[in-house]
């Protein structure tokens, strides 16, 4: 008996529609037309099944900043708003709520697992656990005091609490954050790098993203910042570094040689001017690199599609090299290798992974006529074309209805945590 079974599924790489039984959430069969009773059967009719997308760098309650402080460089738009906000709002609540808008979003654009980075991370883990996605819950580390820890021991003694208590979690993980080297002394990365090889989870900061950042790093430690993370012992298999815009040939070899993975974020470094990562030269190089969407206050948005689309084409426009990057490759990276990244089984539709996949439906205008799906998927496809989208063999979303996740409480919420920032801003600028 199948738990699940998908009918007539056009899949890319066999140039023809098969039907995928999945069985304890794993793909136990891909075949002309499978026999096999299952529990629940979806009919895809000619739909075109896809690896669902990994997001492996957000932070997914900044949902609730969404707009505000458009048009401002980095350093002015953290210090200028979204620190100033974060230190007024941000709760348990405030996370809860965020992470929920954020997580209805990220399945409805067919993403099924998300490394998220913030503060009050229990809050976006029963978020996550209730509308069945993956997530790497990323507890944040900083030199500052913040409403979750006033030093930086006090961070990493709850670091370790939090890290325990989701540990051995089915779709969650625990991982650490260190924010960056601009946020972090030597002495708390060091610190944050024995706890995280201690309970042996993975490191997830930011790098290199922007030109001040390493002007800065080289004018404090010397080094530029990837050698300064280097010369710290922090380049490591477990180590994912999100942005990595600004690296020297040295660096990347670093980089390489450590297996550190890089998180690209293009449409975040291109919306707050920081640059375009050389990431098709990464990709030739030999380095792990994935594709995340940056939280949704500096994107705007958690669109995968839009994220993959948008990288493969800076790359060649970037390189004037049409060959720079393919559709196949950029696929790869939104997929595959985000899932690889943190040692999870899927992002292929093949016997033995795991069931995370999506089906697009190809009849729109824009879609047609059907040549090359892949290439199509990357250059012609909206998100809105996703009508399913399942995780480790569970219905998350079919005919675009979101199967675990009451939309009407989504709306409610942006509107609640609308009207208090409304009435806060107003505030400020008047008093
Ligand atoms: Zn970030």
């Amino acid at each position: 008996m199948l738990d699940l079974l998908i009918k007539s599924a056009y899949l890319p790489e066999k140039g023809r529609p098969v039907d995928v039984g999945i069985r304890d959430g794993i793909i136990v069969d891909i075949s002309a037309n499978i026999q096999q009773e299952a529990k629940y059967t979806i009919h895809a009719n000619g739909k075109i099944i896809f690896p669902s997308f990994a997001n492996m760098h957000t932070h997914i309650s900044m949902s609730l900043l969404r707009g505000l402080g458009a048009d401002l460089p980095l350093m002015d738009w953290l210090q200028k708003v979204i620190w100033v906000l974060e230190g007024e709002f941000v709760s348990p609540e405030f996370v809860r709520d965020g992470a929920l808008i954020g997580v209805a979003e990220a399945i409805r654009s067919g993403t099924t697992l998300f490394m998220d980075m913030y503060f009050f991370e229990e809050a976006v883990a029963e978020v996550a656990k209730e509308a069945g996605i993956r997530a790497g819950l990323g507890f944040g580390i900083l030199d500052f005091p913040t409403k979750v820890a006033k030093s930086p021991e006090e961070y990493l003694k709850r670091a370790k609490d939090f890290i325990r208590t989701f540990k051995g979690e089915d779709l969650l993980f625990p991982v650490l954050c260190p924010h960056a080297v601009y946020t972090c002394s030597p002495e708390t990365l060091k610190k944050a790098l024995e706890l995280a090889q201690e309970e042996d989870v993975y490191i997830h900061t930011h790098t290199a993203e922007t030109q001040q950042e390493v002007e800065a790093s080289v004018e404090n430690f010397g080094k530029r910042p990837v050698e300064h993370l280097n010369s710290l012992g922090l380049l490591t298999e477990k180590t994912l570094m999100a942005h990595v815009v600004w690296t020297t040939q040295e660096e990347r070899q670093l980089i390489k040689e450590s297996g550190a993975k890089v998180l690209h974020c293009p449409e975040s470094n291109l919306k707050l001017a920081s640059g375009i990562a050389p990431i098709s030269d990464y990709v030739k190089a030999g380095i792990h690199v994935c594709l995340g969407t940056d939280g949704p206050a500096s994107n705007d948005n958690l669109d995968m599609l839009e994220e993959l689309s948008l990288m493969v084409k800076l790359q060649k426009g970037a390189n004037l090299d049409a060959r720079s990057m393919d559709a196949k490759t950029a696929l790869k990276i939104a997929t595959e290798e985000g899932f690889r990244a943190v040692n999870i089984k899927a992002g292929k539709i093949e016997v033995g992974y795991e069931a995370d996949l999506i089906l697009l439906d190809p009849t729109g205008p824009h879609m047609q006529p059907l040549y090359d799906p892949i290439a199509q998927l990357v250059y012609s496809a909206k998100s809105s074309d996703i009508d399913t989208v399942i995780c480790k063999g569970r219905v998350l979303m079919e005919k675009r209805e979101l199967k675990t996740i009451d939309y009407q409480e989504v709306l409610f919420i942006a509107q609640k945590w609308k009207e208090r920032i409304e009435n806060f801003l107003r505030h400020r600028i008047y008093t």
